[in-house]
């Protein structure tokens, strides 16, 4: 994906957004004691709103609950955190509403957290700004929805292939992964067959090189976990540029650093969102930090001649 295009958003970022916002929601109903019934309503408005434009009925609704386990749990643990069950919440939010000045609200929550400790309170909201919604107790709703909609998309090229060809050729990356490396720029057949094409390659079953288990016992080849390789219908003659191992070994280092990057970006952003209204001074930072991890990746984007993925920094 190029960046500033106008497109519909995938389904990775309508969840990582929707998780923002209910980070949103948790911070809010911390403010206001009587909020459990609103807190329920909001949260599945939310989800419904949200959620609906996820095309995949599965991954709709593993998003959903998902998500919905997140919001409570959070909600919990900032309670269990913070314990506030004891703390007079309700006069800050009164006194929010009759002031109705942002600076009224802010020195009550301040006074608030003054009772709370410092300490208790950043670990609190630290923690909001790391936590992440879950399916397994290993992979992240994130994670998940990646691998869903990859897969998705590689079955329906793949399917749409099927309709046109026996033969079919496999894409190069120069910053391709060690496990797809001896797998890519080749030619395999989808019918289950092995051979050499006419113009004198040899080609095997694609099953063979997608059908690799990896260390954890997972199917995990060629179009594993995040491949982004692509398949085209074979045609005489038609080779993918040749990629050596150097080359790849450097380019895949450029690109693993480039992930990191927009995971930090990222990570500092969530925690720039968990303190905004809550403490300033935090807030600032994390704001800080993500302006300056932006033109540090801009430049690293510039320098290696990569695209900017706005997406993936969610910016
Ligand atoms: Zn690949």
């Amino acid at each position: 994906m190029e960046l500033g295009e106008s497109r519909e958003p995938t389904a990775t970022e309508i969840i990582m957004d929707t998780q923002t916002e209910i980070k949103e929601l948790v911070k809010m109903a911390l403010l206001n004691v009587n909020s459990m019934i609103t807190f329920r309503e909001s949260l599945e408005k939310l989800l419904d709103k949200n959620l609906q434009e996820i095309k995949n009925e599965e991954l709709r609704r593993t998003a959903k609950k998902s998500l919905e386990q997140f919001a409570f749990n959070q909600l919990q643990q900032m309670n269990n955190i913070l314990d506030l069950k004891n703390l007079p919440l309700i006069v800050v939010f009164a006194s929010q509403i009759q002031n109705n000045t942002k600076k009224a609200f802010q020195v009550e929550i301040n006074n608030l957290w003054q009772n709370i400790g410092r300490t208790t309170v950043n670990k609190a909201f630290s923690q909001l700004g790391n936590s992440q919604a879950m399916v397994k107790n290993n992979q992240s709703l994130y994670g998940h929805s990646e691998l869903v909609t990859r897969y998705e998309e590689q079955q329906d090229a793949l399917n749409r292939l099927r309709t046109k060809t026996r033969l079919v050729i496999c894409d190069t990356h120069s910053d391709c992964s060690d496990r797809c490396f001896p797998w890519q720029g080749r030619v395999y057949s989808l019918d289950g067959t092995s051979g050499i094409t006419d113009d004198g390659r040899e080609y095997v079953p694609l099953e063979e090189a997608t059908n690799v288990i990896d260390k954890y016992g997972y199917k995990n080849g060629l179009l594993g976990f995040n491949c982004r390789h692509k398949l085209m219908p074979y045609q005489r003659g038609k080779k993918p540029v040749n990629v050596t191992k150097r080359e790849q070994t450097v380019q895949n280092e450029i690109t693993t650093k480039q992930r990191a990057m927009e995971i930090k970006i990222r990570a500092n952003k969530e925690k720039a969102l968990s303190f905004k209204g809550i403490d300033n001074d935090k807030y600032k930072l994390y704001r800080n930090n993500v302006t300056n991890l932006l033109n540090e990746y801009k430049e690293f984007c510039k320098m290696h001649n990569r695209v900017e993925y706005r997406s993936r920094i969610n910016i």
